[in-house]
């Protein structure tokens, strides 16, 4: 079968398409013909390689898809051959304390597919059932590989960490990019007032098509200005960030009383500075998040489900040309998920 397969960190062209063996499905696992997989931010970290990241090498990447089950292990209920589902990235015990409490993306054991073992942009991936959810009926496979961690990480964030209210004033920052594009929505549909921010003109308008109430532009210097405007006298309760240093201290300035910073991704950067008088005086909450348990991501899956969420593919591409995926991907000028499609899944 086809896979894509990381052999050495480095730029795009160290992506290879490759002939691997079909794995075979194993007791408590069942095979998924992939139909197709989506990029995450997380693909090009995993590619370029972190310091201190230690990642078993050569890695069939990919976090997120969706696809057919083609066979089912022994010990394994409540999946049919055919059934169409949708892939759940996060791995963990299941056994632990905090597994146990249904807080999943706290054990110690946690890791990604595609980044702790083999991941999904393959025609063929063996998953613990867990690791399947059913695709919500309305989406096409492209649409369904687009939404697992995005939404996942998105709804984690707001619902969970920062317990956003209906009425509160959100403040996304990078409402273009996939975990921006889901914030918006995740965050409109709790009855929030949300205000993203984008650059000017297509990135402005695709922001507000998809629930944002007002967009900034972030590239504008003291865009917090305009926020504040937009927000009134309260200010922003919710700040969602995935960018980190480049819009942190203006971030910061949208505050109000008793608000909220909810962070993942810091995707310029991993330090800045913060003023924790003027922090505890504002009662400021600062909460650091990644990806999500496994109740939200039933959540997000039945967001689907009801049509209260909508998929924001911008682009798909062909498996073969995984490389380009990622050169689009890394110069930014996407709106919503960047998908591949897996060839055939002959089943
Ligand atoms: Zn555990």
């Amino acid at each position: 079968m086809l896979a894509v397969r990381l052999h050495r960190h480095g730029d795009p062209q160290v992506l290879r398409v490759e002939d691997v063996p079909r794995p075979q499905v194993g007791r408590g696992e069942i095979l998924v013909a992939m139909k197709a997989a989506a990029l995450n931010h997380l693909d090009l970290w995993l590619r370029n390689g972190l310091p201190g990241l230690k990642m078993p090498l050569p890695m069939i990447m990919g976090s997120d898809g969706a696809g057919v089950v083609t066979e089912i292990g022994a010990g394994v209920d409540g999946f049919a051959v055919g059934d169409e589902v949708v892939i759940q990235p996060g791995l963990f015990c299941g056994r632990c304390a905090v597994c146990r409490a249904g807080r999943e993306n706290l054990c110690p054991e946690f890791g990604i597919l595609g980044e702790k073992i083999d991941g999904v942009q393959a025609q063929y991936v063996n998953l613990k059932p867990v690791n399947a959810y059913k695709k919500p009926t309305g989406l096409t496979f492209e649409e369904a590989a687009s939404i697992g961690l995005v939404f996942l990480t998105a709804y984690q964030m707001l619902i969970k960490r920062a317990q956003l209210h209906q009425g509160e004033t959100v403040l996304v920052i990078g409402g273009n990019s996939g975990v921006g594009a889901a914030a918006i929505q995740i965050a409109a549909d709790r009855g929030a007032r949300v205000i993203a921010t984008a650059s000017k003109g297509a990135k402005s308008e695709f922001a507000r098509s998809i629930g944002a109430h007002e967009v900034v532009d972030h590239y504008q210097k003291g865009w917090h200005k305009q926020v504040l405007e937009l927000a009134g006298p309260d200010k922003v309760q919710v700040v969602f960030d995935h960018v980190g240093p480049a819009t942190w201290d203006e971030s910061l300035k949208t505050m109000g009383l008793g608000a909220r910073l909810v962070f993942c991704g810091a995707t310029s950067g991993q330090e800045t500075t913060l003023n924790i008088r003027l922090a505890y005086r504002k009662h400021h909450s600062f909460l650091g998040s990644t990806m999500g348990d496994l109740d939200s991501f039933k959540a997000v899956m039945k967001g689907f489900e009801e049509g209260r969420y909508h998929p924001n593919v911008d682009k798909i591409f062909p498996l073969e040309e995984i490389a380009d995926a990622h050169r689009y991907l890394e110069a930014g000028r996407h709106q919503g998920k960047i998908v591949v499609r897996l060839p055939g899944g002959q089943y």
